[in-house]
């Protein structure tokens, strides 16, 4: 009984300190350390008695000190590396419109010229247009044209797309094309590994079809 009393009129207490004094009122026990309001020992939050002056501590007297403001922090350009080109990402979109123009395409000339016709002309348009990336690029001042050219004959379907989106893009650049001769490297190896997968691949389905 005498608790709940004593609780009541702590709860006035703070109704009546609400409205703030000299710096920061407080409503209840600080959540953060505070000087005591008799002495100005620093105390720990939820502290309720003085461990300097043993007075007891009123939440309504507690004055948070007030945080200085800080100092304006000097802004300072913040210190670039050296100007990096950009990497042309790989253009997605690019990639599957060409590869479904292929696929569409492929369908369509096999059905009407026939298998051989079909890889003939699929071939020429790779040479074809490899040939205009090599030109393109050393008109449009590209690194490595002639790695662009064979990457595009050897790997059109990657290649080409992304030396498209390359060329509209001529301050980023392709480490992977033109990083030097080791890029040509990877990029026949990548091909050779790709034409034995895709062998095995179509070889395995051609020879699951009911003949
Ligand atoms: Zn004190």
């Amino acid at each position: 009984m005498n608790e709940d009393i004593a609780k009541l009129a702590a709860e006035g207490n703070l109704a009546a300190s609400a409205e703030p004094h000299n710096g920061t009122a407080v409503e209840s026990f600080a959540t953060q350390a505070f000087p005591c309001p008799h002495c100005g020992q620093m105390l720990g939050p939820g502290v309720r008695v003085c461990a300097a002056c043993r007075q007891a501590i009123d939440p309504a007297q507690i004055r948070l000190p007030v945080p200085q403001p800080q100092a304006p922090v000097a802004t300072t350009v913040a210190q670039r590396a050296p100007e990096k080109p950009q990497n042309t990402p790989f253009p997605w979109a690019i990639f599957f419109a060409v590869l479904l123009g292929m696929v569409l395409l492929s369908a369509a000339t096999e059905a009407k010229f026939g298998m051989t016709t079909t890889a003939y002309g699929f071939g020429l348009v790779q040479l074809l247009t490899s040939l205009w990336v090599v030109f393109d690029a050393h008109r449009k001042g590209i690194p490595q044209p002639l790695q662009w050219g064979v990457g595009t004959m050897l790997l059109w379907v990657i290649v080409f797309p992304w030396y498209l989106a390359r060329r509209r893009q001529p301050k980023t650049a392709c480490p992977f094309v033109e990083s030097g001769a080791r890029a040509l490297l990877r990029i026949v190896l990548l091909f050779i590994l790709i034409n034995i997968v895709g062998m095995l691949f179509f070889g395995s389905i051609l020879n699951s079809l009911p003949k």
